[in-house]
């Protein structure tokens, strides 16, 4: 089989009600860069790449697509090995990888389908057909009701099924983060899981006074506390804590993760299949975290391709440590307003009770839905 064709799509849709996160970013639109790859033997794969959209479509369009074309979709890593040499002297993170990620995860939606395999059946097999998801929102709308507006959607996620939620910390007022996580933690009660995400808006210091104070909250964890560029920082905040701490969203490949791991600064790993180079690469970043007693729970944020080829990597993560009754790694199923996470597949991925089906379906298990594609085109 050889490849024929990578064509990048660039979906967007506008959020109707703007959110903000400790960034300071208002979220008006939700944009994506889709990557299709096409084979001389009519198999098309579907990836996705984090971050701006325009910016991954003009690498993949400059610098991979010529070197991708004529390839045999099954030297998915040999391919991976060429694209990274020939472009990290000039960016060995972000944007190039992103780029990298969207080809590969193409790459195995196509194996997959040409053996009518889901790709969690060539990666090494499910630890489970089902994964608990936890439900990612609580970012910050109106800032008049910055606690009741959390509660009230904490609760909201509670009654339609989920058992854990991430909310959004870091409104610049250490005593208001707070008393903000206290109340969902008082609303949802003691059996909902809940874990907190800063977006990297702390410094050390204040990362450890406020998690000091958030341990007696029973948290899963403390995401994104300090600066990504920072590891010997989040070695301060993991040892000063109790509770686990989180990262990797921004971090990047293998050697990105392997000091990170390696020096044990974060408790959690959060590679991105989107962002961090894709399956190919992903799998080793969970392999270097099983090999240092580090949890692999992948970051997810993007349409129904990305939350697809989450699941398809998080079904073959094992459990860590292996027990009698496993805490398995979760999904991040995100829950801000977005159809192309909600419509681009003709069987979306949804969860019940908390729960999401890993799709057994070829490749990555769901199905583009090509007029849905068109709807949100706008390059
Ligand atoms: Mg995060």
């Amino acid at each position: 089989m050889r490849i024929t064709d990578v064509t990048c799509h660039i979906l967007q849709s506008k959020v109707e009600q703007p959110f903000v996160s400790a960034r300071g970013w208002v979220y008006s639109t939700r944009a994506s860069c889709i990557v299709e790859v096409s084979t001389d033997e009519g198999i098309t794969g579907w990836g996705e790449c984090y971050g701006p959209a325009a910016v991954n479509k003009a690498l993949i369009d400059t610098q991979y697509r010529p070197r991708v074309i004529g390839r045999d979709p099954f030297d998915v890593e040999v391919v991976w090995e060429d694209l990274y040499n020939r472009i990290k002297d000039y960016g060995a993170q972000g944007f190039s990888i992103t780029a990298l990620s969207g080809i590969d995860i193409a790459l195995w939606d196509i194996m997959g389908r040409a053996v009518n395999k889901p790709v969690h059946k060539l990666i090494g097999g499910a630890h489970r057909a089902e994964v608990q998801a936890y439900a990612t929102g609580l970012y910050f709308i109106d800032m008049e009701r910055l606690v009741e507006e959390a509660v009230e959607e904490a609760q909201k996620y509670a009654a339609q099924g989920f058992h854990a939620i991430k909310m959004k910390i870091g409104l610049g007022d250490a005593k208001l983060d707070l008393r903000r996580v206290a109340a969902v933690r008082e609303a949802i009660g003691p059996g909902v899981k809940l874990a907190v995400d800063a977006n990297h808006c702390f410094t050390v210091p204040q990362a450890i006074q406020l998690g000091r104070a958030m341990e007696e909250l029973d948290l899963m964890w403390f995401e994104e506390p300090i600066s990504p560029e920072d590891h010997a920082g989040y070695a301060q905040v993991s040892q000063a804590l109790d509770m686990a701490v989180a990262g990797g969203e921004n971090d990047f490949t293998r050697w990105g993760f392997r000091d990170i791991i390696a020096s044990k600064a974060m408790d959690i790993v959060q590679p991105d299949v989107c962002a961090a180079g894709g399956i190919s690469e992903c799998r080793k970043i969970a392999a270097l975290a099983s090999a240092h007693g580090v949890e692999c729970v992948p970051h997810a944020w993007g349409s129904a391709i990305g939350l697809a080829a989450t699941v398809q990597f998080l079904a073959a993560l094992p459990d860590t440590p292996p027990c009698l009754r496993p805490a398995p790694p979760m999904l991040e199923f995100e829950q801000t307003p977005n159809p192309l996470r909600d419509h681009l597949a003709k069987e979306p991925i949804v969860q019940v009770n908390g729960i999401v089906a890993v799709p057994g379906g070829p490749g990555l298990g769901i199905e583009v839905d090509r007029a849905v594609l068109n709807q949100y085109k706008v390059a």
